[in-house]
C-alpha cells in the first residue's frame, strides 16, 4: 500500500495467474499451455522478422495479419481487430461495448478475469449461476440486464454450449451483444465464428495462446460486425495504437499459413484428452465430458486439495481452485500422452497408498 496510490489502485483485486514455476523436469498441466512446439514455419518467420527493421514501429494497423485472419474466417478485413493477447482483446471489449447502464451479464462459474475487468473499468454485473450440471443454461439471460458475455467451451468446467443454443440465444436477444470467449474452441466443434456474419449481436474472442501454441506471443483477436469492430478500434487507438509488435505480426500470420500443423496437433490433443479422460474415469474419477484442452475431474473419495498436494511432491502441477462448488475438482490441462501417462501412474500410485492406509 502506498498514500501516492489513486483511490481505484485501492479497490482492485488482480486476476492471479496460474504459477510458472521455473523448475526442470517439472509436468506443468496447470495453465493450458499447448505441450507442442509452435510450427516451425512460425519460429522461421519470428527468426526472419529478427532483423534491422525492428528499428521501426510496426504496421499500427496489423494489416497482413488482419487480411490472413479473415481470409482464414472468410471475413471481411473490417470485421477482424486484433490485439496483444486475448486478455487485451477482452478488456477493449469490455472498456468499448460491456460498459453498459444494465448491468453485465455473465456465469457465476467461468473466466475469472471478467469480475477483474469489471472493477477495473467500474461496469456493475450479475452472475448467473451454472445450472447444476454446470451446464450454461440460455434461458436464465432473459432476465433484466445489459449485455452477455462467457467462455466457450467454459473455463474451468470444459463444458461446450451447442451451437444451435448459442444461435437461439442470439435470437432471443437481438438487443443484447453477446461476446463469446473461444480461447478453447479450437478443440471443439462449437465455434460460434460462423454466425458472424447473421447476427449483428454477436462478438467472439479468440486467441493463438491454446490451440496455436503461441502464449509467449501474445497474440489475440476478435471476429464480429464492422461497427462493434470500430468501436475497440477507437479504445485501442486510444491506449496503445502499436499493440501488436514486428515479430508478433509475423509469427502469427505464419501460424495460421501452417494449417496443417495447427489441425495435425489439434487432433493430437483432442486424442489424448479423450483417451485420458476415460483412463480418469477407471481411477475413479468422475470427468465432464471435455471440448477444450484440460479435462475438469473430481474423485469419488479423495479430495482434490490433497490430490493436488500429493500430485506436486511429484512434481506434477494441476490446477486447483479453492472456491464454492470448484474445490473438490481439479483442473489438469493436456500434456503429451507420456506426460498424461506419468500423471495416471502417479495418481494410481497416490490412490493406492490410501487403500492401504485406511
Ligand atoms: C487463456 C484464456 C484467455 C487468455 O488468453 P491470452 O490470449 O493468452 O491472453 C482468455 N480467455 C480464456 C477463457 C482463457 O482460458
Amino acid at each position: 500500500m502506498s498514500r501516492f496510490w489513486s483511490k481505484k489502485v485501492h479497490s482492485l483485486k488482480p486476476y492471479v495467474p496460474g504459477e510458472q514455476p521455473q523448475l526442470e523436469n517439472l509436468i506443468k498441466l496447470n495453465t493450458n499451455e499447448n505441450p507442442y512446439a509452435p510450427s516451425p514455419k512460425v519460429l522461421e518467420a519470428i527468426s526472419k522478422a529478427t532483423n534491422e527493421s525492428l528499428r521501426k514501429y510496426p504496421d499500427p494497423n496489423g494489416l497482413g495479419l488482419k487480411q490472413t485472419i479473415a481470409d482464414y474466417y472468410d471475413l471481411d478485413l473490417n470485421q477482424v481487430f486484433i490485439g496483444n493477447s486475448s486478455d487485451e482483446v477482452l478488456g477493449h471489449a469490455f472498456q468499448a461495448l460491456l460498459k453498459q447502464d444494465q448491468p453485465l451479464l455473465f456465469p457465476d462459474i467461468s473466466y475469472s478475469f471478467y469480475p477483474v475487468y469489471c472493477r477495473l473499468f467500474g461496469i456493475n454485473y450479475q452472475q448467473i449461476p451454472l445450472r447444476a450440471d454446470f451446464s450454461i443454461g440460455i434461458d436464465d439471460y432473459q432476465s433484466e440486464g445489459g449485455a452477455v458475455i462467457f467462455a466457450n467451451p467454459n473455463a474451468p468446467t470444459g463444458l461446450a454450449l451447442d451451437l444451435h443454443k448459442i444461435a437461439e440465444l442470439l435470437e432471443q436477444n437481438t438487443d443484447r451483444l453477446v461476446v463469446i470467449d473461444e480461447a478453447y474452441a479450437d478443440f471443439s466443434e462449437h465455434s460460434a465464428v460462423g454466425l458472424v456474419q447473421r447476427h449483428a449481436n454477436l462478438l467472439v474472442v479468440q486467441t493463438l495462446s491454446k490451440s496455436r501454441a503461441l502464449a509467449g506471443l501474445r497474440v489475440g483477436f476478435a471476429l464480429g460486425q464492422a461497427d462493434l469492430i470500430s468501436g475497440l478500434e477507437r479504445v485501442k487507438n486510444s491506449f496503445h495504437p502499436y499493440a501488436l509488435d514486428s515479430l508478433a505480426l509475423a509469427g502469427a500470420v505464419a501460424a495460421f499459413d501452417d494449417d496443417a500443423y495447427f489441425k495435425k496437433h489439434c487432433s493430437m490433443i483432442i486424442d489424448t484428452r479423450d483417451r485420458f479422460s476415460q483412463e480418469l474415469k477407471q481411477l475413479g474419477f468422475e470427468v465432464l465430458p471435455s471440448a477444450a484442452n484440460f479435462v475438469f475431474a473430481k474423485h469419488k473419495s479423495k479430495p482434490a486439495k490433497d490430490l493436488f498436494e500429493d500430485l506436486r511432491k511429484e512434481a506434477i502441477i494441476v490446477r486447483y481452485f479453492d472456491k464454492p462448488r470448484l474445490d473438490n475438482y481439479l483442473r489438469i490441462s493436456i500434456g503429451t500422452d507420456k506426460e498424461m501417462q506419468t500423471l495416471l501412474n502417479k495418481l494410481g500410485l497416490i490412490l493406492n497408498q490410501d487403500n492401504f492406509s485406511t
